[in-house]
């Protein structure tokens, strides 16, 4: 493994306090009716420019917090822009997410929780029957390229465990943080 360059180290830690960003999102989005997901649209500088909760309540089954966020990206700004801007999210998008980021011409995608943890977790609830699709699997079928980073792949901070944020922030690049479980 190639050693962790200072800019990937301070790119990492922009990533860890987005992706806190988004726990607050769900949050707020679980208070409000909707389940608890967040995601925001970061610009090339680290600056949150769109931020959306999920929308079950009112868009049912399609209400996802990325897809919101990709939606109205794709209108405000071009995808020349958004190729330098990053889709942060709390959980991994599913296709139709990833599909949307990538139509919109977000150039990449940092998730917390993956979405085969997320489907251990909801299991068959009819109001969010999780697929198991890694959403590389859907950038790797398209012809404009989507990073994907993966900041923290058991996210052991989640307000979903349902043991809350008793392990508080992961810390450390993500090379180091890998090798951590989940407090689940
Ligand atoms: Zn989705």
């Amino acid at each position: 493994m190639a050693p962790v360059t200072g800019s990937e180290r301070e790119s990492a830690a922009t990533d860890i306090e987005l992706l806190r960003e988004t726990m607050r999102i769900a949050i707020a989005s679980r208070a409000a009716g909707n389940h608890p997901f967040g995601a925001l649209l970061a610009g090339p500088d680290g600056q949150v420019l769109l931020r959306s909760g999920n929308t079950f309540a009112t868009d049912k089954g399609v209400g996802h917090a990325e897809m919101n966020v990709a939606r109205e990206a794709a209108l405000r700004f071009a995808p020349e822009f958004l190729a330098d801007c990053t889709l942060v999210t709390s959980v991994e998008p599913c296709c139709m997410c990833s599909g949307g980021a990538y139509w919109a011409g977000i150039g990449r995608v940092v998730f917390g929780m993956t979405e085969r943890r997320l489907a251990e977790l909801t299991g068959d609830n009819p109001e969010n029957l999780t697929m198991d699709m890694p959403c590389h699997s859907v950038f790797d079928a398209g012809q404009r390229k989507v990073e994907v980073v993966v900041s923290c792949p058991q996210f052991p901070w989640t307000s979903l465990c349902p043991k809350g944020d008793r392990d508080g922030p992961a810390e450390g690049p993500p090379d180091e943080r890998a090798g951590r479980s989940c407090c689940c």
